[in-house]
C-alpha cells in the first residue's frame, strides 16, 4: 500500500490540501498509486484506462489548467466555424472514474524518492509515474520571438487556448488585402498536417470574408509534410490567387515593428504573423532527465512507454522520440496512453507487459465542408525493438470529401469522450 509519507502531509498546502479533501488517501486495498502530469490527449488518457482496468490502483492527475482545450477542430475556431467553448472539456469525466485531480504545475522529479513536487507546495509518491506534458517551445531559436509575443505582434497558437482567441480576433482585425503568414518549424513538430490545416481554413475566411487577402505559408521544410497531393490539390482547385506556398523558408527570427519574418536570405512582410517556433518535449520532462540524446524527446521502450532513461516513469505523446512513420497527434497519444495504461496495471498485479498494436488517424479540414485523412497501424517488432508501421495498412483519402469532414467531426467527438468522459 502506497501513502502519503508523514512528512509530506505536514508539507501539504492548498493543492495537496484540495488533494486530501478530493479524498486522495489510499484505500486499504490499493495496489499503488500511479501519478499522471499533464491532462491532455495522453495523461487523460491513461488515467482514465489504469481506473478502468484496474480500479484498485489509485491515480492522481495533476494538470495545471482548468479544463482540457483541444487542439484538433481548434484551427476551425480560427475560421470562426467553430468555437472554444466546442473544444473545451471539464475533467469531471475523469472525477467520475476516480481519478483524484489536481490542479497545479508539476515543477521537479525526484526519481529515486519517486515523488513529484507541485508548486503550490507539498511532494507526492508515486510507484509509477506518467508524463504527458505535451510540448514546450524553444523561443531561442528565433531571435526577437519573446519580445514580439509579448507585445502581441506574434502568436503561434500551437497550444490551443488564449493564443487561439488571439490570433482569431488578429484574423477579424486584419484588413481586406491583408496578408496572413504562416511559419512551420523543420520537423518533427506537433502535428504535421497542421499547419497546412490552417492555410487551408483561414483561406476559406479569406474567400467568404476578406476576399482581397491572402495567406502565405513558410515552411523551413523543403516540401509539405503530410499528405502532400492532397493538400496542394485544395490549395490549386479551391484557394487559387489567395495561398501560396514556399518550401525551405525557416524562420529564424521576427520583428513585430517592422512586421517581418525573417528567414536566412529575406525578410518576408505580413499583417498577421503566425510563427510555430521549433519545440520540444514539455519542461517538466527535462527537468526530470528525460530528454537524452536528440536533446529534444524522450526515448521509451514501445512495450510499456518506460522512459530509456529514467525507470518507473512513462512518458507519452508528442514528448516522446517519435518511432518511424508515427506522427505527433492527439490519436497517437491517446494510443500511448494505453500501452502505458495496460504495463502499468500488468506491471502492478505482478505480471509481464504484452507489446499492443496500435492504430493512427489524422483529419484535416481543407474547407469547413471537407475533409482529407492519413492513417496507420503501427505493432511492435522484437528484432527491431520498436513499433513499426505495419505493410499495407492505412493511407491517405482517395480524394477531399464531405463524408471525410463528417467522420472528422465524429472522430474528434469521439476521441474527447475516450479521453475525458
Ligand atoms: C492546430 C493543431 C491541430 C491539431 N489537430 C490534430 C488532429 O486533428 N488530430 C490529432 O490527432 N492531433 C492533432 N493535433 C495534435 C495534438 O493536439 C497533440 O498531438 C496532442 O495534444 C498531444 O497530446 P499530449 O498528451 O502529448 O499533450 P497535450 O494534449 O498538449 O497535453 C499536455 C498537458 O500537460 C499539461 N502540462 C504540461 N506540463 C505540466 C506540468 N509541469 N504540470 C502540470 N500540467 C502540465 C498541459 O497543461 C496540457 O494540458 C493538433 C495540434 C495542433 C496544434
Amino acid at each position: 500500500m502506497i501513502e502519503f509519507k508523514r512528512r509530506d502531509f505536514l508539507k501539504l498546502t492548498a493543492a495537496a490540501a484540495t488533494l486530501s479533501a478530493a479524498g486522495c488517501a489510499t484505500t486499504g486495498a490499493s495496489k499503488g498509486r500511479v501519478v499522471v502530469i499533464g491532462g491532455g490527449f495522453g495523461g487523460a488518457t491513461a488515467a482514465k484506462y489504469i481506473r478502468m482496468w484496474d480500479p484498485s490502483i489509485d491515480v492522481v492527475l495533476v494538470e495545471r489548467e482548468a479544463s482540457f482545450v483541444s487542439c484538433p477542430i481548434s484551427n476551425l475556431v480560427l475560421g470562426g466555424y467553430s468555437t472554444m467553448q466546442e473544444i473545451t472539456t471539464g475533467y469531471d469525466g475523469l472525477r467520475r472514474h476516480g481519478v483524484q485531480v489536481v490542479r497545479d504545475e508539476a515543477v521537479a522529479v525526484d526519481a529515486a524518492k519517486k515523488t513529484v513536487r507541485l508548486a503550490r507546495g507539498g511532494d507526492l509518491t508515486y510507484e509509477r509515474l506518467v508524463l504527458s506534458p505535451g510540448i514546450d517551445f524553444t523561443f531561442g531559436d528565433v531571435a526577437g520571438y519573446e519580445a514580439a509575443m509579448g507585445a502581441g505582434g506574434v502568436l503561434h497558437a500551437w497550444k490551443a487556448g488564449p493564443q487561439t482567441v488571439a490570433l482569431r480576433k488578429q484574423l477579424e482585425e486584419m484588413k481586406d488585402g491583408g496578408v496572413y503568414v504562416i511559419s512551420v518549424p523543420m520537423a518533427p513538430y506537433r502535428c504535421p498536417p497542421g499547419p497546412y490545416e490552417r492555410a487551408c481554413i483561414v483561406a476559406a475566411y479569406f474567400k467568404q470574408a476578406k476576399p482581397r487577402s491572402k495567406v502565405l505559408v513558410l515552411d523551413a521544410n523543403p516540401d509539405v509534410t503530410s499528405k502532400p497531393g492532397l493538400f496542394k490539390a485544395a490549395w490549386k482547385d479551391l484557394y487559387g490567387g489567395t495561398l501560396e506556398y514556399r518550401g525551405n523558408s525557416k524562420a529564424i527570427g521576427v520583428d513585430a515593428k517592422a512586421r517581418t519574418i525573417k528567414l536566412e536570405v529575406e525578410d518576408v512582410k505580413g499583417d498577421v504573423l503566425n510563427v510555430v517556433p521549433p519545440h520540444g518535449a514539455g519542461d517538466i520532462a527535462r527537468k526530470a532527465g528525460l530528454v537524452a540524446g536528440n536533446n529534444r524527446w524522450c526515448d521509451v521502450d514501445w512495450r510499456t512507454m518506460e522512459s530509456k532513461a529514467v525507470k518507473g516513469i512513462h512518458v507519452l505523446g508528442d514528448a516522446t522520440l517519435s518511432a518511424g512513420g508515427m506522427p505527433k497527434s492527439g490519436s497517437m497519444a491517446n494510443n500511448h496512453a494505453k500501452i502505458a495504461a495496460a504495463a502499468i496495471v500488468e506491471i502492478l498485479n505482478g505480471r509481464a507487459p504484452q507489446p499492443v498494436k496500435i492504430l493512427n488517424t489524422c483529419y484535416s479540414f481543407v474547407s469547413p465542408k471537407e475533409a482529407i485523412r492519413v492513417s496507420s497501424v503501427h505493432e511492435w517488432d522484437a528484432t527491431q525493438s520498436t513499433l513499426i508501421p505495419v505493410k499495407g495498412s492505412g493511407g491517405v483519402s482517395a480524394a477531399r470529401s464531405e463524408a471525410e469532414a463528417t467522420f472528422a467531426w465524429s472522430w474528434a467527438k469521439t476521441i474527447w469522450a475516450d479521453s475525458l468522459a
